[in-house]
């Protein structure tokens, strides 16, 4: 591990050095071969471009748009362009945010503080909504109420409507759901809210930049964006399809009269009065430089390039899990994601490992209510050239489970974890399981017995778990010279 503040400055040569070691251990981020975190496009160039750009602009604070008019200059042509994406017509503003877990918080915030005579406000969401909203409400002390979805995998639209009381300040719904991939029936939900006067909230942080394109190219996929009526709020990650580097989201409005909610604005204090859009005050223009050079490099064809080759990539992955014994397509693959389920006789999360084995990162989801446990795979740009292989791996892949068998768990261990509350997780426990399952070295190659505990046991013991086991692994270095 290096030192971060040795006692002597270090020459940028090595430092580089050590920087490009330490990344030697992470999953791929180009290649087609990780499944999910990333999202690359595969076109040469357009790292250095972006990251160039980042460096650029990577000292300008946001905090201040009057003393930094690049940074406003810059965020307004990134709304305007995912406005015109979306179809937000000459009304729709917008903010660019950190991320799609900063948009939610703040389309919930808005809906929030538009209503500020109700002492107890509610969120509505679909079972499939994203775990963000579960954050965003837990931060800003608004109720959430989870609607089970169908059995295609989509928002009810008369059981969300239900839901909506008059403290319901919020319904939300995805353009398409992340674990899944399928996109809820957006037209009605939204016809549902506008008639109780509740504003909603299209979560299009995953597909935003793609489903537009992809409908270009004839997928059949319902009416999502702001053309809809009813649709008050859209969130469109552009670190996701829109391919740019980390950190950027836009959080577009129907019109300014529902964004000016969102707006924190302070001078009750002896400093600057302080008027933030956003959560963070003080943030880099790195990552909004980056992401106007990545839109501007690809340009409106190559997204819908790029859209093509995804689209590609997914009808051969879903051939592929279709023409497989042992596992089968759990979601329709209507947009850029496939989700599997496995049958009898294949444990999915051994089937998770075996892929892994053969260069292929997936991401295991658990069991959630009547929702069984799942594989997903993000499907980018980038699969297009690696499809084929995968395809030939799954089928030796489920072969190599069926062979190995389901995880046996030791009747002791599940007996241990069943007389388990989350409240009885200390950090002691938490780093004796660790140790006991093999994962005290820091190797996470072959997950299947941990996963299959984890799935075992309820969701509020799985979330103390975790917590306690990120927790363990968070811990301040030793010095190191
Ligand atoms: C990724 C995602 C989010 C959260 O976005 P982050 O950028 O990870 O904070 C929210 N909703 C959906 C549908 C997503 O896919």
């Amino acid at each position: 591990m290096v030192e971060a503040l040795p006692s002597k400055g270090v020459s940028g040569e090595q430092i580089l050095e050590e920087l490009r070691e330490l990344r030697r251990a992470d999953l791929p981020t180009h290649g087609g071969r990780l499944f999910a975190y990333v999202y690359d496009p595969a076109l040469g160039g357009l790292d250095d471009l972006a990251g160039a750009a980042h460096a650029i602009s990577a000292h300008v604070n946001g905090l201040d748009p009057t003393a930094f008019p690049s940074l406003l200059a810059m965020e307004n042509a990134l709304v305007g362009a995912a406005a015109r994406l979306l179809n937000g017509g000459t009304e729709a503003v917008g903010s660019v945010t950190s991320g799609g877990t900063e948009s939610l918080i703040l389309a919930v915030k808005a809906a929030r503080d538009s209503r500020p005579e109700l002492t107890a406000p509610r969120l509505v969401i679909p079972s499939t909504g994203h775990a963000a909203f579960a954050k965003a409400a837990h931060y800003l002390r608004v109720a959430l109420d989870v609607v089970p979805v169908g059995d295609d995998l989509r928002a009810d639209p008369a059981a969300m409507a239900a839901a909506i009381t008059p403290d319901t300040v919020l319904v939300a719904a995805s353009a398409p759901s992340y674990a899944h991939g399928v996109v809820d029936p957006i037209p009605s939900l939204a016809a549902a809210a506008a008639e109780r006067g509740v504003r909603f909230h299209v979560d299009a942080c995953f597909g935003g930049w793609v489903l537009p394109y992809l409908k270009r190219l004839g997928a059949d996929l319902p009416e999502f964006d702001l053309a809809v009526p009813g649709v008050t709020s859209i969130s469109v990650d552009l670190h996701k399809y829109a391919y740019a580097p980390k950190g950027v989201s836009i959080l577009l409005h129907r019109d300014e009269t529902l964004r000016l909610p969102q707006y924190f604005a302070y001078a009750g204090w002896p400093g600057y009065t302080m008027i933030n859009p956003i959560i963070s005050s003080t943030r880099s223009g790195g990552p909004i430089a980056a992401a106007v050079a990545t839109l501007r490099s690809i340009g409106d064809a190559g997204y819908l390039e790029l859209a093509s080759r995804t689209r590609e990539a997914v009808a051969v992955l879903a051939a592929a899990v279709t023409a497989t014994d042992g596992v089968r397509l759990f979601a329709p693959p209507e947009t850029s994601v496939v989700c599997l389920a496995a049958s009898d006789g294949v444990d999915l999360f051994v089937l998770a490992d075996e892929l892994a084995a053969r260069g292929w990162h997936t991401q295991p989801q658990m069991t959630y209510g009547e929702i069984p446990a799942t594989i997903h795979l993000t499907v980018t740009a980038a699969v297009s050239a690696t499809a084929a292989d995968f395809a030939a791996d799954l089928a030796d892949a489920v072969a190599e489970t069926r062979a190995r068998g389901p995880v046996l768990l030791p009747e002791a261990l599940l007996a241990a974890a069943g007389g388990l509350t989350p409240e009885m997780v200390t950090p002691a426990l938490v780093a004796g399981l660790a140790e006991g399952l093999g994962l005290g070295g820091g190797d996470f190659t072959r997950m299947a017995e941990v996963n299959s505990l984890l799935n075992a046991v309820p969701p509020a013991l799985r979330e103390a778990l975790l917590t306690g086991f990120l927790s363990l692994l968070q811990r301040p270095a030793p010095a190191a010279e």
